[in-house]
């Protein structure tokens, strides 16, 4: 047994141990070296790509040590790879987390991390204010495979906990709640969940850890869709998750961490201690289905990484400056930005937006839809897509794209009007993005 968990422990840190880099690095310095070291064969100083399925034995006694888990190393990349073990070290420090498992889009990531914790018969509380796609995979799929969903208006904390029943094995919240980009008191949710030992799992693509990292705030699993800012250019689909160690599995209502795994040499999940859940996700979910980031796309993550805390902030400086424009113009009907918000309790901002308010925000202009949709026609610089968090900027139209599959009542509650417009602010000139803006109001006047 003590074989079989040093294995898993190897697969899913290895690198933790190699890197050698103290968590004592600031933000900055983390971003740029983070789980990586020069390379010792060539001495290349960026992190190279290992475009490999898999790995040479050394010879037939070192293979069968591999595969009956007597001796740590490589075997598949569907399992590990040492460019995605780098990302998965980067951002488990800058997160300030034990361990880190890459997985082929943020959609994956989300869908791993509830497989990993729950089982037919259970249930999930989530948030009302979340991203479609995740919305879309806890009402009509995952149903399908007995784990119902339960929703919850993150402002209304009393709902929540009247939710929670003996079912209830994950809480599931957005930092920032797309497409509004509210703030969400995580504190307070995880002392709730926790009181039930329920695991806090937080979706902090919006936030990315330089404005928010949940775990100082007691989250338990933060997950990313790093297709956004870590990426930050648009150019490839990657998901993280990320683990605290903090959550403690052993409670036998996990069943499925209690019980010796047949699939895994009898593997006790909950014997891993910290590491249960982080490994469980990559020799269980991600080994048995597949959705392993290619090493290319983790190089690419990597590389919006090392910029990140220089990109939030001109997100950030540009979002306010265009939020303060917007605002103060008379045809725009509505503006939902921190700042402007009239209802929003002033202690969140403070206590979770020290550093902005991320960058993607929506407004409504006067002459409700059909105007909103002229308008996006109208913009020269903003890209109409379906995409955010681009260092170009971008817009669209929820409610007939990301959020078309619902009807008028769940857009609603998913605090959504048929007009709202979903605007990402890029790294562009802040007077170029205005001017832009300014004509399209013009021209649809
Ligand atoms: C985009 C997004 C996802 C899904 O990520 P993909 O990389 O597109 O699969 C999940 N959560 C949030 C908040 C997102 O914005």
């Amino acid at each position: 047994m003590g074989d079989i968990i040093s294995q898993a422990f190897f697969i899913s840190i290895s690198f933790l141990q190699k890197g050698g880099l103290t968590m004592s690095y600031k933000f900055e310095t983390i971003q740029l070296h983070g789980g990586q070291y020069p390379d010792s064969e060539t001495g290349s100083r960026a992190v190279p790509i290992y475009q490999t399925s898999s790995y040479v034995f050394k010879s037939s006694d070192h293979a069968a040590n591999l595969f009956s888990l007597k001796e740590n190393g490589n075997i598949y990349t569907r399992l590990g790879n040492p460019t995605t073990q780098v990302l998965e070290e980067r951002i488990s420090l800058l997160e300030g987390g034990i361990g880190a498992l890459g997985v082929a889009s943020g959609a994956a990531a989300v869908a791993y991390t509830f497989l990993t914790i729950a089982k037919c018969g259970d249930e999930i509380l989530s948030a009302n204010n979340i991203y479609g796609g995740t919305y879309n995979f806890l009402t009509n799929t995952i149903i399908d495979y007995g784990i119902h969903t339960k929703f919850f208006n993150p402002k209304d904390l009393n709902q929540l906990e009247n939710l929670i029943t003996s079912k209830t094995k994950i809480i599931f919240i957005e930092s920032l709640g797309n497409p509004s980009g509210d703030v969400v008191d995580i504190e307070k949710i995880c002392s709730i969940a926790h009181k039930h030992n329920i695991p806090v799992v937080v979706d902090n693509t919006f936030a990315t850890p330089y404005l928010i990292k949940p775990f100082e705030f007691g989250a338990d699993i933060v997950v990313y869709s790093a297709t956004k800012f870590l990426g930050g250019h648009g150019t490839s689909i990657a998901g993280l998750i990320v683990d605290s160690g903090n959550f403690n599995w052993k409670d036998s209502k996990f069943e499925t961490f209690n019980t010796p795994d047949n699939g895994y040499h009898g593997l006790k999940y909950s014997d891993l201690n910290e590491k249960a859940f982080i490994t469980k996700a990559r020799v269980k979910t991600l080994r048995d289905t597949g959705a392993a980031l290619s090493p290319f796309n983790s190089f690419l993550i990597l590389q919006g990484i090392e910029t990140l805390s220089l990109r939030m902030e001109r997100h950030v400086a540009n979002a306010e400056k265009i939020a303060e424009f917007l605002f103060k113009n008379n045809e725009v009907e509505w503006i939902s930005y921190p700042k402007f918000q009239e209802n929003i309790e002033k202690e969140l901002v403070e206590k979770y937006l020290k550093k902005g308010a991320t960058s993607i925000f929506t407004f409504g202009l006067k002459g409700g839809r059909k105007r909103g949709k002229k308008f996006i026609d109208s913009l020269q610089l903003f890209s109409h897509l379906a995409n955010v968090a681009d260092a170009k900027s971008l817009i669209i139209h929820p409610a007939s794209t990301t959020h078309g599959q619902l009807n008028d009542s769940e857009l609603e509650s998913c605090g959504i009007k048929p007009e709202t417009i979903r605007i990402s602010i890029g790294l562009e000139n802040i007077y170029d993005l205005i001017e832009d803006l300014k004509n399209a109001i013009e021209i649809t006047k």
